[in-house]
Parts: C-alpha cells; sequence; structure tokens
C-alpha cells in the first residue's frame, strides 16, 4: 500500500574510480552511512576482476565515468551482459546532461540506475539517493544473497517441495479490480531462509532443472487459482517460461495437461516470455508460441524495453500482452527520458491491440503517471509485494479502503 520511502539496508558497496582521493572520499562518505563492506577498484577491468571474487555482487556501485583501460559507460555495458541488479550510481565531475546520458544508457541496458551525482561526492547528496530506493528489503534475502546456490541442494529442494510459489497482484488501472497475480517461485530453504528466485533461476537454467522448477511452479498456481476460483474469485495466472523451455516441443502439451487437469479456462493463463527468448532459436519459439496462442493461452511479452528486438519484430509474434519493465516505470514522473520511452512503448503496444502492464509502479506519482498514459493494469510495491497465497485476501480487503485515492 502506499509506503513512504526508506532507506534500503545496504550492507556494501564498491566504488570504481581511478583517482585515489575520491575513493578515499566516497569509503569515508559510505562508512558515515553505516555502510560497512567498502571494496575499491581503479577501472572498469579491475572492477570486474573483484567482482569474480566477491560471494555476491556488493549491494551498491558508485562508477566514475573517465578511467583509463576501461571507462564507465564501458564497465556499465559488461555488467549489463553479467545481468548484475544491484543499484548503481554514476559520479562524475563532467556536465549534468553526460551524467543524464549515461544514466539513460545504463537503465536502458536493463541496469537498476539510482541516479548520477557531481564529484566531489557529499554525504547528504549521497543519503538523498539512496533514499529514493524505496523500501528496504527483507533481512532473510540479503542474508540469502551471500551464499551461492549449489545444484545439488537446489535439485533436493525440488524432491523435498521446498520451492513454492508467492503471488504479486495485478490490478486494472481504470477499476482498480484485480484482473490477476504473477507466479514468482520462492525458495523456502531450512536454514537460510527466504532465497530469492535471481539467486536460483540462473542455476536452475544451467543444470537441467528449470523445466521440473517450472512446472511445479504451474501445478501450484494453477491450483491455487482453482481453489480463488471455488471462492468466486476469477483471476489469471501469469507464469514465467524461461527461453531454455521454448525449445521444448512437449511444453505445450505439458501446459494444455496442467490447465485441463485443475480446469482452468486458457485464457486464465498467462505464460510470460522475454525478448532474449527469441534471440535463441527463433523457428521453434515461434513454433512453441504459436501453438501456446492457438490453444488460447495468453502471452506475454516481459521486461520489454531491457532487450533489443524492434516493435515491428515483435509484432509478427502473437502477444496478447507487453509487459513494461520497472526500470522505465518507477520514477518516470521526474525523468522526461523515461516518459518518451514509457509513453511510446505504451502508444505502440495500443496501436498493436496489445494490454499493457507496468511494472515497478512504487508510488501514487508511478500509478498517476501510467494511468495518465493509458496502461492497462499495474504491478508494483504501491500495491502489493509479492505475497503468500493466504496473504491474498486480506490484502483484497485493505486494496478496497484503497480504492478512492487510487481512482481519485
Ligand atoms: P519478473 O518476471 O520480471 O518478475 C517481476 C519482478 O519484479 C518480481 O521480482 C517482482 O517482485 C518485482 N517487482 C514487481 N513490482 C516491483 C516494484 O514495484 N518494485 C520492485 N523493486 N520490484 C518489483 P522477483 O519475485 O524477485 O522475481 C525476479 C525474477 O525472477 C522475475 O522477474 C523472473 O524473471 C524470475 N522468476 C521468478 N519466478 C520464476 C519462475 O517460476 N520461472 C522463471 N523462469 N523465472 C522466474
Ligand atoms: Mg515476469
Ligand atoms: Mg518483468
Amino acid at each position: 500500500m502506499p509506503a513512504t520511502a526508506a532507506l534500503r539496508v545496504i550492507d556494501s558497496v564498491l566504488i570504481v574510480d581511478d583517482s585515489s582521493v575520491q575513493r578515499s572520499l566516497g569509503a569515508a562518505l559510505c562508512r558515515e552511512l553505516r555502510i560497512t563492506d567498502v571494496h575499491q577498484a581503479e577501472d572498469g577491468v579491475d572492477a570486474l576482476a573483484l567482482l569474480d571474487t566477491l560471494p555476491a555482487p556488493p549491494d551498491l556501485l558508485i562508477v566514475d565515468l573517465e578511467m583509463p583501460n576501461m571507462d564507465g559507460p564501458e564497465l556499465l555495458a559488461a555488467l549489463s551482459a553479467r545481468r548484475l541488479r544491484s543499484p548503481i550510481i554514476v559520479a562524475s565531475s563532467r556536465e549534468s546532461a553526460l551524467r543524464q546520458s549515461v544514466e539513460d544508457m545504463g537503465t536502458a541496458l536493463g541496469l537498476r540506475i539510482l541516479g548520477s551525482l557531481p564529484k566531489p561526492l557529499t554525504q547528504s547528496a549521497l543519503g538523498t539517493l539512496l533514499r529514493r530506493q524505496g523500501s528496504p528489503e527483507p533481512a532473510e534475502s540479503r542474508a540469502a544473497k551471500t551464499a551461492p546456490v549449489d545444484p545439488q541442494e537446489l535439485r533436493l529442494a525440488l524432491e523435498r517441495e521446498e520451492i513454492i510459489v508467492f503471488y504479486h497482484p495485478q490490478v486494472e488501472i481504470g477499476t482498480c479490480r484485480v484482473r490477476g497475480l504473477e507466479a514468482l517461485a520462492r525458495w523456502h530453504h531450512p536454514s537460510r531462509g527466504w532465497i530469492p528466485p535471481d539467486a536460483f533461476i540462473p542455476v536452475a537454467e544451467q543444470h537441467g532443472l528449470i523445466h521440473a522448477l517450472t512446472l511445479r511452479v504451474m501445478d501450484l498456481s494453477m491450483a491455487q487459482t482453482a481453489q480463488w476460483s471455488r471462492l468466486g474469485l476469477d483471476l489469471s495466472i501469469a507464469v514465467n517460461i524461461s527461453p531454455l523451455l521454448l525449445e521444448r516441443g512437449e511444453l505445450v502439451q505439458e501446459i494444455s495437461d496442467l490447465q485441463r487437469k485443475h480446469n482452468l479456462r486458457a485464457e486464465q493463463v498467462v505464460l510470460e516470455v522475454t525478448e532474449s527468448s527469441l534471440l535463441r532459436e527463433l523457428a521453434v519459439a515461434l513454433g512453441v508460441l504459436t501453438r501456446l496462442r492457438l490453444r488460447g493461452f495468453r502471452l506475454s511479452l516481459d521486461d520489454y524495453g531491457t532487450g533489443f528486438s524492434s516493435m515491428q519484430q515483435l509484432a509478427r509474434i502473437p502477444f496478447t500482452e507487453l509487459k513494461i519493465d520497472r526500470s522505465f516505470v518507477h520514477g518516470a514522473a521526474e525523468r522526461e527520458s523515461l516518459q518518451v520511452i514509457l509513453r511510446s512503448a505504451l502508444d505502440m503496444a495500443s496501436e498493436l491491440g496489445l494490454e499493457t502492464v507496468a511494472e515497478g509502479v512504487e508510488s501514487l506519482q508511478d500509478w498517476k503517471l501510467v494511468r495518465q498514459y493509458g496502461c492497462t493494469l499495474a504491478q508494483g510495491w504501491l500495491l502489493a509485494k509479492a505475497m503468500s497465497a493466504s496473504e491474498f485476501e486480506p490484502w483484497l480487503h485493505r486494496l478496497r479502503t484503497h480504492r478512492p485515492e487510487l481512482l481519485g
């Protein structure tokens, strides 16, 4: 529900700057902000080598622009290729327009750019930027991040049914009605607590476990959706499909079998795929997607804006929905460049007859902007964080009390 921004708990930072004076200043400011684990690198090459040695990425990166060997923009491109999810601050003594274009470049690469700051850094500027990050992350998930996931343990976790599903509601912007939920995998580890999907989905993909994992997520979430149907709640359920699975022709039958088993209508099931799925075996992926669509399942293009496909190319694939990545949504009210991207994506989607979902609606400002731009559905922390099935109905009641504020 509408929440005030709190300082996210940040324990570790990597400062990348070729000037040792600026690095020391940054390190001192971070320590004043109670960031205890401070790493330093003198350019991009040094930073990448250091990241390879750390057990988990730092909670924050502060990146200078002008450096020998590998400069700031080159480092951002390399971090994007590694799919780094940690927030990044760009720091430079160069003009603000230049810093802004690097910010935009990083965002377009799918990185979480928090903003940019003029050098020398000050404690108040750094603190203000960090406070903009939103709600603090649960302590358990921070702890989990620090240890890599062992594929053998993940295999056992699947057998022991430790992988469960959390649900993230999608709300119709015009009516505040809940249209459906996205199923998000969570690992409840007996000693480490909750492990977030970013930590184990890539491991599942690399070790042949993603198929079993996805079928489990589908089975659990379809059973839950059927259960809600019996209570009179007509909802859709969206499941994330890894690019690797689109290479399996059998997938179409497997999904149909589960849908029939749970007695859902095909149109209640939304399959979310990312643009990168289409970069692999395009013909095979297209075959699977077309057959799924023929059977009535809905297809959503997830994380739109973080890949490189042109809209023209995407228009040839039978998507029913476009999901705009949260890096173009949250904070867009204050950033003209994001507004341009957001508006043009929404306009194109509507011309193509696609529904639109804005991910990352964290503030009332985000909500008002996507509403003004005619987006159909919103998903984000303003409304709720992903929750267990049992939390859904109480949340639904609370949502009703917030309707006047959201529709006003
Ligand atoms: P995704 O499919 O783009 O899912 C949306 C992610 O954005 C979720 O994170 C959700 O909690 C988060 N999110 C939504 N609104 C907001 C917001 O307002 N603010 C912020 N900060 N975050 C928001 P989550 O659950 O950590 O999932 C991360 C990714 O893990 C997913 O991104 C998806 O790519 C992957 N994933 C999760 N479950 C599965 C699964 O069953 N199969 C596969 N293949 N991938 C999965
Ligand atoms: Mg998704
Ligand atoms: Mg997404």
